[in-house]
């Protein structure tokens, strides 16, 4: 585009929400009580019991919002893991042999009872994570009581899911989650393990353990049997010593590229069934004869949702050169919309980063972006005293060489890039390792079958992004993983679908 003196408006400074006097919103923050009591310090739940860890280490989780500790968790030691998988072998005769409806009158059971105490554990996520209260509210928890209602109504339809004439529980299954959605990546593994007539040992994200140990309460409150649904917390450490043992017949794992590939290479060789999810650079593109309005709400809902910790976020923006500058201005004038703060504030937008570490990583990501030449901006907006926060940003004059281009932030940080014609488009957004997901924003249906056949992305939304449903499978190429969760195809991960046992 020829370059003329005038400053675009998308030069100019944009004002934040506040001055301009567009949004004045009153506080409404949610309850922290309504969180229920948080125990001082937690052990591991095994064979239907809190225990005591075999161990003396302890961690601590605290609020990212306000940097307090809010309990002492156990660091799972390789004993803890033996007694958590020898409690899930011994449930898994008799689980595995209950008929599928029975198995899903627990499954029924679990979901209304997360549906009842869903304002306890949306704001219980909202203090451990740091995530806003809206989202908890809204989305996480709504997905997690439908992930439990989806699964419970395959249990008993098993043999009419495709999978051949006898499909069949593993057996144990390991899994490992990450901090971002701490009840909802429990709910996509645990559901259809269950469903499926296998037992769990789950081990939850070191900084996020506190909805994972009130789940074991559910649990029991369902009057699950013992020892179909361990916990054990810790860290990597307490991860690796799961993933190794030798007495699971499933390893599922969420988390980021490197540590999947590390139990990749720890399975290799073993009969362990493997599904890895893992990390992504979603490339967001926008056409110029997309609705462009609504593709800022798009765009700002794919990368500022849950602060950006997401790993599909749609974390490079490619937007077709003839828009960019209006598209920029209106995704700035947005971006000054966005509410940063207090997660419990039900008018926050952008809650806390989650974690010290997390901050760093995106900092230091966010200054390589300017030391290798793109233009950072951000909206002005007051960050709390405490805590960890970072403004949502955006850089323009992104090249595709550049880091924040190439690798995962996992923060409110988009990478502005632009093309000229869908077949650039296709070929930037596929230039990455990752895989998992894509969106495209076109008035023309044609051109969005055109482009999603060519995306080399396991999930494409199309004038949307961010959307989740439990009916819909979700996983990735490359370096994203393999494996599906959700849908009929999240079944077979847990299922030995051969003729014969071998
Ligand atoms: P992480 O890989 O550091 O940790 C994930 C989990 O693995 C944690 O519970 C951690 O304690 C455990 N862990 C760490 N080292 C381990 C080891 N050697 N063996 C076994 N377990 C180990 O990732 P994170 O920082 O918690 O999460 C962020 C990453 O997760 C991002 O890369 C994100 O893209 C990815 N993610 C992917 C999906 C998906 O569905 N593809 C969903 C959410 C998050």
């Amino acid at each position: 585009m020829a370059k003329t003196n005038k400053k675009t408006e998308a030069e100019q400074p944009v004002q934040p929400a506040k001055a301009s006097g567009l949004f004045e919103y009153a506080p409404a923050p949610e309850s922290p009580a309504a969180a229920g009591e948080i125990a001082t310090s937690y052990g591991h739940f095994i064979g239907g019991r809190f225990v005591d860890s075999s161990g003396s280490e302890a961690l601590k989780t605290v609020n990212p919002a306000t940097e307090q500790v809010l309990a002492e968790f156990a660091q799972g030691t390789e004993e803890d893991v033996d007694r958590a998988v020898q409690a899930a072998r011994k449930a898994f005769a008799d689980w595995s042999s209950l008929p599928g409806s029975e198995r899903a009158k627990y499954l029924f059971r679990i979901a209304r009872i997360v549906q009842e105490r869903s304002r306890e554990l949306a704001v219980l996520e909202s203090i451990d994570n740091g995530k806003p209260i809206r989202e908890t509210r809204d989305v996480d928890l709504p997905l997690v009581a439908a992930h439990f209602f989806y699964y419970a109504g395959w249990a008993d339809k098993l043999d009419f899911a495709g999978f051949g004439p006898n499909p069949r529980p593993l057996g144990v299954a390991a899994q490992v989650i990450p901090w971002n959605f701490p009840l909802l990546m429990l709910a996509w593994k645990v559901a259809p393990a269950l469903a499926t007539g296998n037992t769990v040992v789950l081990k939850p994200a070191e900084t996020t353990p506190l909805t994972a140990l009130r789940f074991a309460e559910i649990c029991r409150q369902a009057g699950l049997p013992d020892g179909v649904v361990n916990i054990v917390t810790g860290d990597g450490r307490t991860g690796a010593a799961l993933t190794a043992h030798p007495d699971v017949n499933k390893v599922a794992f969420t988390g980021s590229t490197p540590v999947g590939r590390s139990i990749a290479k720890q399975l290799a060789g073993t009969r362990k069934k493997l599904s890895l999810e893992l990390g992504g650079k979603a490339a967001n593109i926008v056409f110029d004869d997309a609705p462009l309005d609504q593709a800022v709400e798009g765009i700002v809902n794919g990368i500022f949702f849950n602060q950006g910790h997401v790993c599909c976020a749609g974390s490079r923006l490619l937007v077709q050169e003839s828009v960019q500058d209006e598209l920029l201005d209106a995704l700035k004038r947005r971006m000054g919309t966005l509410r940063v703060g207090d997660p419990l504030d039900k008018n926050t937008d952008i809650g806390a980063i989650n974690s010290a570490a997390q901050l760093a990583r995106i900092t230091e990501l966010a200054a390589a972006g300017e030391q290798e030449g793109a233009e950072r901006w951000a909206p002005e907006c007051e960050l709390p005293g405490a805590g960890y926060w970072f403004r949502p940003t955006l850089f323009t004059g992104v090249s595709q060489a550049h880091r924040i281009a190439r690798e995962e932030i996992f923060g409110p940080v988009l990478s502005v890039l632009t093309f000229r014609t869908p077949a650039e488009a296709v070929e930037k957004a596929n230039n990455t390792p990752y895989g998992l997901s894509a969106g495209i924003w076109t008035e023309k249906g044609s051109r969005i079958l055109w482009m999603a056949n060519r995306l080399r992305a396991g999930v494409v939304w199309a004038n949307t992004f961010n959307k989740f449903d439990p009916t819909s499978p979700f996983g990735g190429y490359k370096e994203s993983g393999y494996g599906r969760e959700g849908g009929r195809h999240g079944l077979e991960p847990y299922l030995n679908v051969e003729a014969l046992d071998v």
